[in-house]
């Protein structure tokens, strides 16, 4: 395989499952984490290695390192490994993720600004979705019953127990504080802003196909997705907080070993549902319309990725992320017609929220 972002939490439960299973890692692709990166060097002994920053290409204990988009998109088209697993964050996923469909290859893809972005261009039969709300739907969607909706849980991230007019003072900090799952800067944010959930409405949007999407939150994040049949009947799927289960089918496309251990309903206890509300999750007032209208994808994605690094660098508050998406979307109306269009804006939107803040 290919693996694209080793050295994130994706990427780490990725070669967990790799060396489980004794699947061959011909590539690795990570940003600046050399440390991290020559210890999976010397474990999994890929072919070539590539990294994010030039200064790092002599910190690399390998023959052949590489650094830059250009060489991750180079070693896609050149190696012999038929499996492209995308765990970059951001849109900077998005022509890795294209060049692997266009050179015929599978994509596991984590990275799910890529499908957010331009879902509506790429060959999405080429896709097997690293997420484990896509993967709980996947799993549960194997009758031929007629389905009414597809549900998909949130944790509801770092503020969900907070009192709301406390929300305006949120740092960064407090905003990667979150109550279920350890996982990469970015998304932990998407996760306490509800913006991840919106993104995982879209991706489930591209990967099914339309249909009725909605979200829920299920505080202890045990259940990740259901879906209500025609019939009046419900299944959920439920498993451990552990992206190995969804990235382990990713990888293989079907197991029969043990990936993790079962839930323990009795120490589950109990369950709570709460509904996602505008007042605590302002984001998710543009739902509804970004669902109808999913292309537009791409200026919620852009704004988002600009605001959170205004947020990182301590130029807006967290709550000033989900203003300023709101506000591109509404000024940005246009959708792509093409991907050089998805480019196009991404650039554009990327401008225009850092020139307001
Ligand atoms: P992360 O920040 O932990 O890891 C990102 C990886 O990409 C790191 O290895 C980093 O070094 C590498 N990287 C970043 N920029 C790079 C560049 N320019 N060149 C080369 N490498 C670069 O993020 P993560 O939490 O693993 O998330 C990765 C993706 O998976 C995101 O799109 C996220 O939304 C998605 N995802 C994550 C989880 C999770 O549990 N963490 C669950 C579902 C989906
Ligand atoms: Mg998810």
């Amino acid at each position: 395989m290919i693996l694209l972002g080793s050295t994130g939490s994706i990427g780490v439960n990725a070669l967990a499952i790799a060396q489980q299973f004794g699947l061959h890692v011909d590539v690795l692709v990570a940003g600046r984490n050399i440390a991290l990166l020559n210890q999976q060097i010397q474990k999994h002994k890929p072919s070539v290695v590539i990294v994010a920053d030039g200064v790092d290409l002599s910190s690399i204990d390998h023959p052949r390192v590489f650094q830059g988009e250009e060489a991750i998109l180079e070693v896609i088209a050149s190696s012999s490994s038929m499996l492209v697993i995308n765990a970059l964050v951001g849109f900077a996923g998005l022509r890795p993720t294209l060049k692997a469909i266009e050179c015929g290859k599978r994509v596991a893809l984590a990275n799910k600004e890529s499908l957010v972005a331009a879902g509506a261009f790429m060959d999405i039969s080429k896709i097997q979705p690293i997420d484990s709300e896509h993967f709980g739907l996947w799993y549960l969607n194997n009758s031929s019953r007629p389905i009414q909706r597809m549900l998909i849980t949130a944790s509801g991230g770092a503020f969900r127990d907070w009192p709301i007019e406390k929300i305006q003072e949120a740092t960064l900090k407090d905003a990667l504080n979150h109550p279920n799952w350890s996982m990469g800067q970015k998304i932990t944010i998407d996760s306490a802003s509800m913006m991840n959930k919106m993104f995982e409405l879209l991706e489930a949007r591209w990967l099914f196909g339309e249909g009725e999407y909605d979200a829920v939150i299920e505080t202890k994040s045990i259940i990740h997705a259901l879906i209500d049949y025609c019939d009046g009947s419900t299944t959920a799927h439920i498993a451990r907080a552990n992206m190995q289960l969804p990235i382990a089918y990713a990888l293989m496309g079907q197991t029969d070993q043990k990936i993790l251990p079962s839930v323990n309903l009795l120490e589950v206890g109990s369950l709570e549902f709460r509904e996602i509300t505008v007042e605590r999750y302002p984001i998710w007032e543009i739902r509804q319309e970004l669902l109808h209208r999913p292309k537009r994808g791409v200026v919620v994605n852009a704004a988002n990725e600009a605001a959170i690094e205004l947020f990182v660098e301590g130029k807006i508050s967290f709550l000033d992320i989900s203003k300023q998406v709101i506000h591109a979307f509404e000024h940005f109306d246009e959708e792509p017609k093409n991907i050089e269009d998805v480019f196009h804006i991404d650039r554009e939107v990327r401008h225009y929220v850092r020139s307001r803040a």
